[in-house]
This record gives C-alpha cells, structure tokens and sequence, in this order.
C-alpha cells in the first residue's frame, strides 16, 4: 500500500483530494472545523518536503450547476488559518485560469480549487473531466474517505493518469488500517457491537461480519425484530415484520459459525416516543402493547460490559437506545464507557458509520477510543465487505 510517506514532495505539485464538505452557517461561516484539521498533516508534509499542494474537494450537492452558496471560497480563509498557510483560490477546478494558477504556483504555496460538484462530469466519472485535472498535478494523493466508495472523477477515475505516482494521504492510510485491524487482523476475541434503527439497513454489515468477529452484539431498535422473531411480545416498539425470518436465519448462521450472539435481556420500555414519556424497565420479550422499548436495561448492560470488557478487538457502530433523548441515552453512554475500559486495557476500539459517530462526540468518547471514522457511507461499504473504489484506483486492483 502506496502512502504519502513514500514519496519526496520536492519541487511536486501534489493534487491532492481532499474532504472538504464541511458544515456552514448562514452566514457562511464554518461550524465544525474537523475535515479539514484531519487533512492538515497531508498537506504539510508535501509543503515541508519542499512541493505544493493543489487542494481539491466537493461543497454540498450543487448538481453540477454552479451555485455560490456552494463556492469554496468561503472556507479558503479557514483553511489559510488551520494550515498555517495563505491559501490561494482559483475560481474553477479545470480550464485555463486552473491551469494557471497550478503552472505559477511555488514551492511551499496551496491552491483551494473551486467546487469540484459544479461540473456534473465529477459525479458521472467523466475521463476527460479527470483527465484534465490530473494536468493540474505531478502527484495524486487522495485523503478522502468520506468519498472513497464514489467512483467519481476526483477520487477514483483521476488515478489512472497517474501511473505509480499516486497514493494514499495520511487520513485515507489511518482509515484503511484501522479497518483491517478489525477485520482481518484484530486480535481475539474481536466484538462487533451493532446497533441503529433497522435490522434492514445492517444486514450487510452482519452478514460479512459472521466470519470475522467471535461475539456479535445487537442493540438499539434491530432487537425487536429478533426478539419477535423468536416468538417474543415487543408490544410498540420498532420492528420489521418482514425480516422477522432473516434475523432467525442470521441466528442460525452465526451458530454455525460459533458466534455467540447478545441481545438485550431487558430494556427500557416506554408509554411514548418522547423524553417525557412514562418509563419501566421489563424483559425483553414482554413488552405490553402501548410500551415500546426505547434503551438497553440493567441486566443486559452488565452482560454487555463482560463481553466488552474481556474483548481485545471491538467494531461500534450504531447506538443501543434513543440516545438523541437524554432519559434514553443511558445504555449508549454505558455502552461507550464499557469500550474506553476495554480500550484502556489494550483492545482496538473502532468506531464508525452513520450516528455512533454521532453518539461517540456528543458524550465525549472520541479521544477515549483508538479511532473514530471520518467516513459514514465509507465506512458502511468496508464493513459490508466492498472495495471501495478510490481505494482500488491507487493500490490498482
Ligand atoms: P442507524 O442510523 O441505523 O445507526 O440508527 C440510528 C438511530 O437509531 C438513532 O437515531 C436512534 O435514535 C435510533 N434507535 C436506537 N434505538 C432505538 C429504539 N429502540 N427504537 C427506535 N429507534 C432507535
């Protein structure tokens, strides 16, 4: 695997695709710096090696039209004051006034190029699109994974115009071994934990996962479709009736295979869907109709923090309760300190997907785990067992 690590910058012009697709206010100001502090040590380390560094990335989806609320050079002053660095912007990704800019830029300079999204050719894969940014550049480097599953022009067709001089940036290389870890060579035993609204949009995930982790757990709304499926009362709690027959198949599978298998023993049911709704705490499989189960109870907690405890490689992805309301975000805090204690006994900890991220910030967990993914979609294709394109266009599989 080919990382910026193995490569002198010197006297290069490295283009470099980067995850800028932060969040604005309407004022245009940026409301969470994180992608672009996570690029920061790509770009330095070309700038320290003496090169350039020709940024490149997509704001928001502008539909390939061009539209000014979507403009990079709202963050271009951002992005000069986390890199140290005066950023200089051109008003266009390709075309002339790129090329320019990229043929005059100096060694230890940065050029932010506009929207990559306002050509509809990025999105749709165009060759000759990628092929002309890849003119802009001596070097590829990619440090997106938040857009390594799309085969669009900037992150995977741009590769192919770049014979060996293309690799992985320091954010993308973090990525790719943090997966690994879990999913090939995490040391035993290794514990996914799933969690999430719906068995229907996991299914992948744990059915990739049977031959790779020692103990599965389930949480969040995906255990009333087990439960019900082994013949259980979960009253008004989320359910999928037609996948009641794919969880006991799942079961089956992981039985199988010698996965043991942990679904909440009892849970925090609730009148209502609200904060402020009526609580109890009852089994699992006893759930009255009006009561729906909003949060992991005691007794499966302490079953979750054995396993979590005793495991030396741990995937989370998906909170165990409705942790968006704080009478129901007990479980998924719980949850999160059973990891920081496994992780301080020496497990790898992942954290990815969708809303674990979500959870892991909001409760302050992100320094107390070995990595939290940058990528959401991303990370679910990893999981799931699929090569991402952007990373197959630089390893050339
Ligand atoms: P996902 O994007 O699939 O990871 O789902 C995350 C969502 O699942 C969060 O918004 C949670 O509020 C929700 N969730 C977790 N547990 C439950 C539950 N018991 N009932 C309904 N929704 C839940």
């Amino acid at each position: 695997m080919k990382t910026i690590e193995d490569f002198n910058f010197e006297d290069k012009k490295a283009l470099i695709r980067v995850d800028f697709n932060v969040p604005l206010n309407e004022s245009f100001e940026i409301t969470d710096t994180t992608r672009i502090e996570a690029a920061k040590p790509t770009i330095i380390k070309v700038l320290e090696d003496g090169g350039s560094a020709i940024l490149m990335s997509h704001l928001g989806r502008p539909k390939g039209m061009h539209n000014p609320s979507m403009s990079l050079q709202h963050i271009s002053s951002a992005v000069s004051e986390i890199i140290g660095v005066t950023v200089k912007f051109v008003e266009d990704c390709v075309g002339d006034a790129a090329i320019q800019a990229a043929t005059n830029l100096q060694n230890g300079e940065v050029l932010l190029l506009e929207n990559l999204r306002f050509h509809e050719d990025e999105t749709k894969g165009g060759m000759a699109f990628a092929e002309k940014l890849s003119q802009l550049g001596d070097i590829y480097v990619n440090d997106a994974f938040g857009t390594a599953h799309r085969a669009h022009a900037s992150t995977t067709i741009v590769a192919q115009f770049f014979n060996d001089q293309k690799c992985f940036g320091y954010l993308l290389a973090k990525e790719i071994e943090a997966i690994k870890k879990v999913m090939q060579s995490g040391e035993k035993p290794v514990t996914a934990i799933l969690g999430g609204a719906k068995v229907s949009s996991k299914i992948t995930i744990i059915e990739n996962i049977l031959d790779k982790v020692d103990h599965l757990i389930v949480g969040g709304g995906m255990t009333y479709t087990f439960v019900k499926a082994k013949g259980g009362k979960v009253g008004d709690s989320i359910c999928e009736d037609d996948k009641m027959e794919l969880a006991l198949e799942i079961l089956k599978k992981a039985e199988e295979k010698g996965v043991q298998v942990h679904i909440p023993v009892d849970v925090v049911a609730a009148s209502d869907f609200s904060n402020d709704a009526a609580t109890q705490i009852v089994a699992v499989d006893q759930i009255e109709a009006g009561w729906q189960g909003l949060d992991a109870g005691p007794r499966t907690l302490e079953n979750f923090k054995q396993v979590i405890e005793n495991s030396k490689t741990i995937l989370w992805n998906g909170p165990v309760g409705v942790f968006e309301m704080e009478n129901f975000a007990h479980g998924t805090i719980a949850v999160g300190n059973f990891i920081d204690e496994a992780t301080k006994n020496g497990a790898f900890s992942l954290v990815g997907g969708g809303d674990s991220v979500a959870a892991v910030k909001q409760f302050g967990f992100e320094d107390k785990v070995s990595y939290v993914s940058t990528g959401g979609g991303a990370m679910l294709e990893s999981l799931e067992g699929k090569t991402l394109p952007g990373i197959a266009a630089i390893l050339g599989t």
